[in-house]
């Protein structure tokens, strides 16, 4: 037996030359002969020069593997191949069962290499999405080698541990019946409305690609060369995507361009895959609808969502000795997290917005006392509109957090200095809660003393006279922490609105992602016409390790 032959089992990826490894390229121009199943051999034709083929049927992978070692043993360098990964029902796991057989040992025997390649889960995953980014898992529907039985119960428990599911081979010319009786199981779990991606032949000449949902997806071809994605009960269609969301303690804030408070159509479909799953539910089980009940008709009296959830599912699932999860979908829960403040100017809560604020917030929330004049909710919930609808009914003025546009105005004297509030007013209703590419408070303070120091913040605005000086570019925070730059004193109060909204504007479109204002400000140049004047200290300040 001579040491020089090599076996190569080469995972080719999904079928194009610029998916394929570079390694997989190496191995298939060094190898004498290349073996595989004939179509695939076509498919990578092109990237050969002098090899031998030995090109066989499909179903012929056993003498394939031995005609393999054969040739190795032989001497010659062989690569074995399969599409996508060559160790995801490829041919890797056959060439070692031909070579254990024969009592190969990887000291003495044969050398091997196995070149991974993108699996078809991944390809084809990348053209609908990003369903996969959760826990997941292939089935094979072939019961050519597995009997049906154990790829039913497979099926079964991934349907009901809620994983994203890839099905290979899920149909073919003769094997019709099995993706029928699997969409019949995973419809026992999951909605109907589950999100199913459909990808034929990937990255190859005939690449065709349905997006569907669980209940509609026999309706539309199938075949040997598709790969079906189903969604977990997060994932949701956006723009004819698969989006499957990272964690189940997904976050969602309020999310605004210009209205920051409406959050319900937005969160409503991430928040979905919570519900009971109210038809089969209602038909099946008295307790079932009752607890539909209780969570559509009757959610005030409790303070508490979460709670009012789990009574629910307690009541579906007192009827089964175990957890009902065949009618319930799982009670995805995710942080909802928000700012809320008595008013722009107001500074002052009442008993009543105290009380609440802790009911919404419940034992499992948090509230944090932030130092822009917000206390910032965190609270695990499924009914984000619900928690939206009290907070607005005790009069709090509601923003989302992170890097948006927050106006933080002063208490105007308790009111005193009333004067200029309707501008912060106006200005809270067109920028407050914009996304930018940075945090950006907008300080606004009703008299000259500034004492809610307006200048401190990226935009600051000061009300002095019956008319506003504008300070633009503050850096409030670092040991390098300075005053907003003066650049325009006594404008017209009618020009205000509008100067601050292009500004901001400006800054959103220009800025890079995480620039802050004051950044931006300093390397622009510029920003709306205001010059930027370089107030460098003259004492030179090492950054300190925390600074942005
Ligand atoms: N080793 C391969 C899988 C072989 S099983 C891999 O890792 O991808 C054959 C099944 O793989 C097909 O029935 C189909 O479900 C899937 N498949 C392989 N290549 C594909 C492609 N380019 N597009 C869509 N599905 C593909």
């Amino acid at each position: 037996m001579s040491n020089k032959g090599k076996l190569f089992v080469v995972g080719f990826g999904p079928g194009d030359f610029k998916h394929i490894t570079a390694r997989a390229v190496e191995a298939l121009q060094e190898s004498d002969f290349i073996i595989g199943y004939k179509t695939y051999v076509e498919l990578i034709q092109d990237l050969l020069t002098s090899q031998t083929i030995i090109s066989t049927g499909m179903t012929e992978e056993v003498s394939r593997a031995q005609e393999a070692v054969k040739q190795a043993e032989n001497g010659k360098k062989v690569a074995v191949i399969s599409s996508g990964d060559s160790g995801v029902y490829g041919m890797a796991g056959l060439v070692y069962e031909v070579l254990i057989e024969k009592g190969w040992k990887e000291e003495t025997g044969v050398e091997i290499e196995i070149i991974p390649g993108i699996s078809a889960i991944n390809s084809c995953a990348s053209l609908i999405g990003a369903p996969v980014m959760h826990d997941s898992c292939t089935i094979s529907l072939s019961d050519h080698l597995t009997p049906w039985e154990l790829i039913a119960k497979r099926v079964e428990a991934a349907a009901q541990a809620d994983f994203v599911i890839a099905l290979y081979n899920p149909r073919s010319g003769r094997r019709t019946r099995q993706i029928v009786e699997t969409q019949k199981i995973l419809l026992k779990y999951r909605s109907p409305e589950t999100p199913v991606g459909l990808v034929k032949s990937a990255y190859r000449e005939r690449q065709h690609i349905v997006m569907t949902n669980l209940a509609d997806m026999l309706n539309h071809e199938i075949g040997m060369l598709t790969t079906v994605i189903i969604g977990n009960s997060s994932t949701f269609m956006y723009d004819n995507k698969m989006i499957t969301p990272r964690g189940y303690q997904r976050k969602y804030t309020l999310s605004a361009e210009k209205q920051p408070l409406r959050p319900h159509q937005r969160l409503k479909k991430e928040a979905e895959p919570w519900a009971l799953d109210q038809e089969r539910g209602v038909e099946e089980s008295a307790h079932a609808e009752s607890a539909v009940a209780l969570l559509t008709k009757e959610p005030e009296k409790k303070s508490d969502s979460y709670d009012v959830a789990m009574e629910a599912l307690a009541r579906v699932s007192g009827k089964h000795s175990q957890p009902s999860i065949g009618t319930v979908q799982q009670p995805t829960e995710s942080i909802f997290e928000l700012a809320v403040s008595p008013g722009v100017a107001n500074k002052k809560f009442t008993p009543d917005q105290m009380m609440t604020l802790a009911q919404v917030t419940g034992e499992k929330g948090t509230m944090e006392y932030t130092p822009d004049h917000q206390i910032v909710l965190r609270i695990p919930t499924s009914e984000p509109q619900y928690i939206t609808e009290r907070l607005e009914k005790a009069g709090f003025l509601l923003s989302p957090t992170g890097r948006v546009v927050t106006l933080k105005a002063c208490d105007f004297c308790d009111g005193e200095k009333a004067e200029s509030i309707p501008y912060a007013e106006e200005l809270q209703r067109t920028l407050g809660g914009m996304e930018m590419p940075k945090e950006l408070n907008i300080g606004f303070n009703g008299c000259g003393m500034a004492c809610y120091m307006a200048v401190m913040n990226d935009i600051g605005i000061v009300f002095r006279r019956g008319k506003f000086d504008l300070f633009l570019g503050a850096k409030p925070v670092g040991r390098t922490a300075h005053p907003g730059q003066p650049v325009a004193e006594g404008m017209d109060p009618e020009q205000l609105v509008e100067v601050i909204t292009a500004i901001v504007e400006e800054y959103r479109q220009n800025a890079h992602p995480n620039e802050r204002l004051f950044k931006y400000f300093k390397r622009a140049k510029q920003l709306h016409g205001y010059r930027y004047q370089d107030i460098a200290p003259k004492i030179k300040i090492e950054p300190a390790p925390c600074e942005d």
